[in-house]
């Protein structure tokens, strides 16, 4: 694979003279939190929240080649190939805002694309893997309760987080929607396809230089946050973030 040319500005890919960024990966089934957590550790952090399935999604909305060829796959809860999630993923990288790094939710999926990602980094580039731990059997309730505002993307949920008003976002005022494969027949695939693909990845990134961190996730959501960044501390990781 060869090395995105930089402008210099994005995140460390492939060249040692480039300052030390840190990536931090969010693993878990559909549901766990990643999601939720993400927005508020990008504003903890100061680092920017990339979710590959929003840039699909954001595809789809605006009806690009990419959007048109993503879309079957996700309708149906499978994986994009690789060829559709890297070229995007890795562009998004280079831009100025992830000079220091970000937060990658929803990638990597399989330990391909991990490896893929791996390949593209710095050695000043650190990884961290959060892995958000939620038993099945709450994931169905709490994905298929799930909306999400249109436009600034934050989540809520019909029983558990609902909005002040009904459908409509408490941040930004826009309006809520339920995912199309946030259905119940699409999650059961999706948290099968989570088991057989994306698991792994626990291993893959816990053999990894101390990399990874468990987070239970079926707790509150404030004690969830504190657990993240008592995660993060454990890792040494503020003097890079
Ligand atoms: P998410 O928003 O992370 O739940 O992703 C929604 C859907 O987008 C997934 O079910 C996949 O179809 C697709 N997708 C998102 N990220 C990836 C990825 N890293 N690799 C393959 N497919 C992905």
């Amino acid at each position: 694979m060869g090395c995105i040319l930089l402008t210099g500005q994005g995140v460390a890919m492939s060249q040692s003279n480039q300052k030390a960024a840190t990536i931090v990966v969010l693993l878990g089934p559909p549901g766990a939190g990643k999601g939720t957590h993400a927005t508020a550790m990008s504003e903890h952090l100061s680092l920017p929240h990339i979710s590959t399935g929003d840039l699909f999604r954001e595809n789809i909305r605006n009806n690009t080649v990419l959007g048109q060829n993503v879309k079957s796959f996700m309708n149906q809860g499978k994986l994009v190939p690789d060829e559709l999630v890297l070229d995007m993923l890795f562009q998004r990288m280079e831009a100025p805002d992830c000079a220091r790094g970000c937060i990658l939710d929803g990638f990597p999926r399989t330990v391909a694309q991990a490896k893929a990602l791996d390949a593209k980094l710095s050695k000043n580039t650190r990884i961290i893997a959060l892995n958000f731990n939620v038993p099945d059997s709450v994931l169905i309730e709490r994905i298929t309760g799930r909306l999400v505002c249109k436009d600034c993307k934050k989540p809520f949920h019909k029983r558990f987080d609902p909005p002040k008003q009904a459908n409509v976002c408490d941040t930004c005022g826009g309006t809520l929607v339920t995912r199309e494969d946030d259905q119940e027949n699409i999650v059961r695939k999706r948290l099968e396809v989570y088991h057989e693909e994306s698991q792994p990845l626990i291993e893959y990134y816990a053999k990894k230089n101390d990399s990874l961190r468990e987070v239970d996730s079926q707790n509150p959501k404030e004690q969830v946050f504190r657990d993240i960044l008592l995660a993060l501390s454990t890792l040494k990781t503020k003097e890079s973030l």
